[in-house]
């Protein structure tokens, strides 16, 4: 029992330590590809956070807020922006019916090849895919 814990608690620090290295970057990126793919859809919102989250990568609130996983840094560009269009398509529709993904095909036709790629990382793990970017790029 207490050996589980101890390890939990040393490992949850160093989740800690990533997030707190990235969370700037990945603002910065998602703040940037919002304005890009907002320049198109013209949506309103009102804060934008970035957040330690492991259940998903993105989500959008019934306020406007939309809040964004800073584990998003580590996909591929294409990838990004599906999650930043997915999340701007929130502020119209709050579900994903048939309204919600015309909006989406609307920038991202693509956008099914690109749920496909986001649920092998997911299967793989993100902790491991983030290892294995990071070992590549030598960061
Ligand atoms: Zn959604």
């Amino acid at each position: 029992m207490f050996r589980i814990r101890k390890r939990r608690r040393k490992r949850a620090s160093s989740v800690t330590k990533h997030y707190l290295e990235h969370q700037e970057a990945a603002r910065a990126l998602i703040h940037a590809r919002l304005v890009h793919w907002n320049q198109f859809y013209n949506f309103q919102y009102k804060r934008v956070a970035i957040r330690n989250q492991r259940r998903c990568w993105g989500s959008c609130t019934s306020l406007r807020n939309l809040n964004f996983s800073y584990r998003i840094l580590f996909l591929p560009p294409h990838l990004q922006d599906y999650i930043i269009v997915h999340e701007l398509c929130h502020l119209e529709e709050l579900n994903h019916g048939e309204n919600f993904w015309n909006l989406v095909a609307q920038e991202i036709p693509t956008y099914k090849a690109h749920i496909q790629e986001l649920r092998a990382i997911e299967q793989k793990g993100i902790s491991v895919y983030i290892r294995e970017i990071q070992q590549h790029s030598g960061a």
